[in-house]
């Protein structure tokens, strides 16, 4: 039975990949079905009640850039909001905000909803249509057949999903929620290598039961930060402090007494778990030292007594939950509302996706999300709105929208995955990004927002206000190259108290801002130097690009240097142990790896610039 005749895209899971991939597909005016287990759970973030930080701020920028969903939602969503390495450079800052998980739901599906071109369906996908290596809809679980041009699968952890609890499972896609089986096994099917993969998280307590007196108060930034290119503080709801506390000798003891009983040291769970989000039986086995770790008690919502204890991810069974909870300050006499548990699943081998993260073996059928093999959401909304967008370009026969990792930290989630696979969860982090002075999430609307325009993802109200900040800030630009401050000048004096060296000649105002004791702020604050601009992203921008520019400069000539060689070809049966000078580490990367390009060959894990040089030398030399 066919429901309706066809929709262009459809869209199978509504997590975050899913709500993001929807809705980009509709917002570039291509008719968009979002199948989903249950409409109540649009958007519902499985673990941490948080969004953003290192690495995961920017990608919430860059989707914000292309007009996506995730940063305007935790904008009305955030109970408290943080700049990480705020003292650090402007590359490594990072935006975080805890999230009311009721109110960031509400968002999205208000955002779903009010999304035109999208329909909402509520039921299971089992199975695929797929004709002459071409996916053409989709069947639910009822048997209602619907057809499509393009379909994005972002199941998440459902697949095969099952849930341990010391050595007890069982069969699910998360607490709560039914798994995917019938879809697993037609996945598993098609021609895409597969493997299992495992994550996990804390307990949730009772925030009455806890005794906050004897934990450390920590209060957001003030003033507070902001996410979407379009937000503002007031967007905000009203904000909460969160506590810190610490696990102690005893709860070790605790967790180590339960290990006999744990799905992961007993050899029950076979999946790989995150490496940078461990358990806390992990922790105490990989850093057995350590007689503490730090827990963050964040509040799950404005009007919810449950808290999530960042901080203690576990699998163990419920008794000894029970009691290494209880060992810890503040939490003597926690109640547990719901318990910890590991989740294992399928995850699909991200080496078999185009770098528009379409199959390579079935046309038409994107993967994006956890299915891919990443961790979190950000990574997920990233992965999500580049499917949702390429499958609708498919659909009307565009170019597609593939951004480069000198573009975008999204360009090198997609070509870390697609290039080398992943082997763990993979997580983002700044480290990843070779041009992350380029990449900033101060500058995502300035890399990405025309991108964006072009490929239909934008909308006129944020196509406008970015073409305003674009013009103050080249305004002011321009007037802070042009104004010079002679010696006499009436400002002097005042200058002259901030900076170091006293003016003895002319200056012009971008020259002063370059000084390292003096920002744009404080000079717009003297005499009739200023006003500074109004718009404080604009402000902010003028202050980086001018305090800034020599490195930037020499950021760009490399990434040019390396797009030059980026296409260079390496010979199928190319030697790489002829190369004197490479380790024989670097040698069996290279050999196993086979990269057919000097591009690809950079960006294998562990070979070094100075490798790659070696190669291309090498290369030219005998070519
Ligand atoms: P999800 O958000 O899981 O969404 C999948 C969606 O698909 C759901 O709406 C589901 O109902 C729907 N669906 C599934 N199968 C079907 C089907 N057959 N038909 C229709 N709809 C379907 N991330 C971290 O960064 N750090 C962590 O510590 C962490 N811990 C986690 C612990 C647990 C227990 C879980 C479950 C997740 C954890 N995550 C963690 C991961 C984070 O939740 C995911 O990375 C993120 O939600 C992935 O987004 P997604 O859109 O790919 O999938």
């Amino acid at each position: 039975m066919f429901y309706q005749q066809q929709f262009d895209v459809i869209v199978v899971g509504g997590g975050h990949a899913g709500t993001e991939a929807a809705l980009a597909s509709a917002r570039m005016g291509v008719n968009t079905l979002l199948l989903t287990h249950n409409i109540e759970t649009l958007g519902q973030m499985s673990c941490n009640p948080a969004i953003g930080g290192i690495g995961k701020g920017h990608l919430v920028k860059e989707i914000d850039a292309l007009g996506g969903a995730m940063a305007s939602a935790i904008d009305k969503a955030g109970i408290q909001f943080r700049t990480l390495n705020s003292s650090k450079g402007p590359a490594v800052r990072a935006t975080r905000a805890q999230a009311d998980r009721s109110l960031y739901r509400t968002e999205i599906r208000k955002l779903i909803e009010n999304q035109e071109n999208l329909t909402l369906f509520q039921q299971s996908c089992d199975d695929l249509i797929v004709e002459q290596d071409q996916v053409v809809g989709v069947v639910t679980q009822m048997g209602l057949k619907f057809r499509a041009k393009a379909v994005v699968i972002t199941v998440g952890t459902f697949l095969g999903g099952t849930i341990h609890i010391g050595l007890e499972n069982y069969k699910g896609g998360r607490a709560g929620d039914p798994p995917s089986i019938a879809l697993a096994d037609r996945l598993r099917a098609l021609p895409f290598r597969v493997d299992r993969l495992k994550t996990g998280t804390p307990a949730r307590l009772d925030a009455r039961t806890l005794n906050y007196d004897v934990m450390q108060k920590q209060d957001g930034d003030t003033p507070v930060p902001v996410f979407s290119f379009l937000g503002k503080p007031s967007d905000h709801p009203q904000q909460i402090p969160c506590y810190i506390t610490y696990t102690n000798e005893k709860t070790h003891e605790i967790i180590r007494g339960g290990l006999d009983r744990s799905p992961m040291y007993t050899g029950v769970i076979e999946g790989i778990g995150p490496r940078y989000c461990p358990s806390i039986e992990d922790k105490i086995h990989r850093f057995a030292d350590k007689d503490s770790h730090q827990i963050f008690v964040e509040p799950e919502g404005l009007n919810s007594i449950e808290v999530y204890p960042n901080g203690i991810s576990t699998s163990l069974p419920f008794d000894v939950q029970m009691n290494l909870v209880r060992s810890i300050k503040g939490f003597e006499n926690a109640h547990i509302i719901r318990l910890g548990y590991a989740i294992e699943y399928d995850f699909f081998d991200p080496r078999d996706l185009k770098q528009t993260l379409e199959t390579k073996y079935i046309a038409g059928l994107f993967f994006a999300g956890q299915i891919n093999g990443t961790t979190g959401y950000e990574e997920a909304g990233a992965q999500g709105l580049l499917a949702g967008a390429n499958a609708a370009l498919q659909v009307q026969q565009k170019e597609a929208l593939i951004l480069r990792r000198d573009e975008a930290y999204m360009g090198v989630l997609v070509d870390d995955l697609a290039t080398m696979g992943t082997k763990e969860p993979y997580r983002m982090f700044t480290s990843r990004a070779e041009y992350r002075l380029l990449l900033r999430e101060d500058n995502a609307d300035l890399r990405l927002t025309a991108k964006g325009r072009s490929a239909g993802l934008v909308n006129d109200q944020r196509w406008q206000a970015f073409n305003e900040k674009l013009e103050a800030v080249e305004l002011e630009r321009q007037r802070l190259r042009s104004t010079w401050i002679h010696p006499n000048h009436n400002a002097v004096a005042e200058l002259n108290t901030i900076l170091k060296n006293p003016v003895t000649r002319e200056n012009t105002l971008e020259d002063l801002i370059r000084r390292p004791e003096m920002t744009y702020k404080k000079l717009m604050a003297i005499g009739e130097l200023g006003p500074e601009l109004e718009n404080p992203q604009a402000a902010e921008q003028v202050e980086i690009q001018i305090k800034y520019a020599g490195y930037i400069e020499r950021q760009k000539d490399e990434i040019a240097k390396t797009l030059r060689n980026e296409n260079t070809l390496i010979p199928d049966d190319f030697d790489f142990s002829q190369i004197s000078g490479l380790s024989n580490e670097v040698v069996a990367k290279l050999s196993d790896a086979r990269p057919e390009t000097i591009g690809k060959a950079g960006r294998i894990s562990g070979i070094t610039p100075a490798a790659v040089s070696l190669l291309l030398v090498y290369l030219k030399k005998h070519g």
